[in-house]
């Protein structure tokens, strides 16, 4: 439960029945959105180093196969349930959608912090998620990708442990997999990389000066990466933090020398020429865009109005409550919704399902030319749809979903 007292699932209907005020659709899509098709729990023992056996629990919930298979990331965290993974594969349903990709929504993840494992735990754990799951899934049923915690290497052993069970040598199962492995050029930093495209698209329509400032909570890689762009690009992130909290300087910070401090040191605390900012106030400083790129539930009722950004781009999940987002339009910040701002990475993860399944391999320069094209066309399509309905990017981007959604369903009945 959020600290707001509405769970991420509650949020996610909650932005849900606000869309369908402005979106007319059938009564049987939505019936069918309110739940998802399938979910599922599982228990995973696991033997331990020291030879114990600890028992560990894992999700899967997959949302709608309306558009096509399953996609969507696993989560390891420790405080991850069953809510969480429902309102995440939701809002992946809607996400593909927007995307106009083939692809439908799902989500998963185990209850744990990784920290506490060692490599060998890990990887032993993260196989026995696929032994526990493996019939569910597949590259024309269900397609798990990365998320918060989960790397190349988990995908790895992942996809390993799959073609171990099935015989299924394609590879397509699970994305974002090392690229000496199957994985595709660009995935690793298309969330990041994708968010810039989103931001370029609608700069002008945002009323953004050329160089911005930004402020970025989480650098892992999705906020990591996006640090990394918008400074090569020649704009000036002031603030960055991690789960510990923040480093902030008006000068500006260079993303590589502190992500060198914080593989050094532990932390970013004590990085020179910087100020230490807690996550509460670094949401609050001014700057032209913030980025929350950590967890759901940041940008609430109680810290909307102290917002001081002209814009939230949100790479996170969930960030921003339906209170603040209700706030943040009243007061003129533009928020970019999480499933157009953040779908670079869904929309590489199947072009590298893709290119699994046909056994091709493009270039980086290909994969981020074809993302760039696409969420810049999607990203004006939101765009002019808000201004259509006088609504918020949120209310339009679901709706232009929802329209999508309609049309598969229409599609599947004829
Ligand atoms: P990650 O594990 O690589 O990084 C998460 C970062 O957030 C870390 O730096 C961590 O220290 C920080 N963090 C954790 N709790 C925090 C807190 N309370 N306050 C501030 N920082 C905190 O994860 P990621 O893959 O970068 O995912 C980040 C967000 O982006 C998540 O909401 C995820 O669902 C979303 N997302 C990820 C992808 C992807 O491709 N990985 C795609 C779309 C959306």
């Amino acid at each position: 439960m959020a600290s707001n007292g509405v769970s991420p699932f509650e949020q996610a209907q909650l932005q849900l029945s606000r869309a369908l005020k402005i979106q007319k659709v059938s009564d049987a899509l939505r019936a069918r959105l309110q739940k998802p098709e399938r979910e599922i729990t599982v228990a995973i023992p696991v033997t331990m180093d020291d030879g114990t056996t600890r028992v560990f629990e894992g999700y899967r919930v997959q949302y709608s196969s309306l558009r096509g298979p399953y996609k969507g990331g696993i989560r390891f965290h420790h405080d991850a349930n069953i809510d969480e993974v429902k309102a995440l594969a939701f809002w992946m349903t809607i996400k593909c959608a927007v995307a106009g990709i083939p692809m439908g929504g799902g989500k998963g993840g185990i209850t744990l912090d990784p920290k506490e494992l060692s490599k060998g735990e890990l990887e032993r754990l993260s196989r026995g998620w696929v032994g526990a799951l493996y019939p569910v899934l597949g590259p024309e049923r269900d397609v798990p990708a990365p998320d918060v915690n989960t790397t190349p290497e988990i995908m790895r052993w992942m996809a390993d442990e799959y073609k171990k069970l099935t015989g299924d040598i394609r590879n397509g199962t699970f994305t974002g997999k090392p690229l000496d492995y199957g994985g595709s050029e660009g995935r690793g930093a298309a969330t990041g990389a994708g968010g810039f495209d989103v931001f370029k698209a609608l700069q002008t329509e945002m009323k953004l000066p050329e160089s911005v400032s930004v402020v970025i909570q989480g650098v892992g890689n999705v906020g990591g990466n996006a640090a990394k762009i918008f400074h090569a690009l020649g704009h000036k992130v002031l603030a960055m933090s991690d789960s510990k909290g923040g480093v902030y300087s008006p000068r500006g910070l260079d993303p590589d020398a502190v992500e060198k401090y914080k593989k050094e040191n532990g932390a970013l605390k004590g990085f020179p020429h910087a100020k230490y900012i807690s996550n509460g106030k670094l949401l609050e400083l001014p700057c032209d865009v913030l980025i929350p790129a950590a967890l759901e539930n940041q940008i609430t009722k109680k810290n909307a109005r102290n917002i001081k950004a002209k814009v939230v781009l949100e790479l996170a999940n969930g960030p921003t409550s339906t209170e603040a987002d209700d706030v943040l339009f009243k007061k003129g910040v533009h928020v970019v919704p999480d499933v157009l701002a953040n779908s670079g990475g869904v929309v590489v993860s199947t072009y590298e399902w893709e290119q699994n399944l046909k056994g091709e391999h493009w270039s980086e320069k290909d994969v981020l030319h074809k993302l760039r094209k696409l969420l810049d066309r999607e990203s004006k399509n939101v765009w002019e749809r808000s201004k259509k309905l006088k609504t918020d990017l949120r209310r339009a981007a679901f709706a232009l979903a929802l329209e999508r959604l309609e049309e598969a369903l229409y599609a599947k009945k004829v």
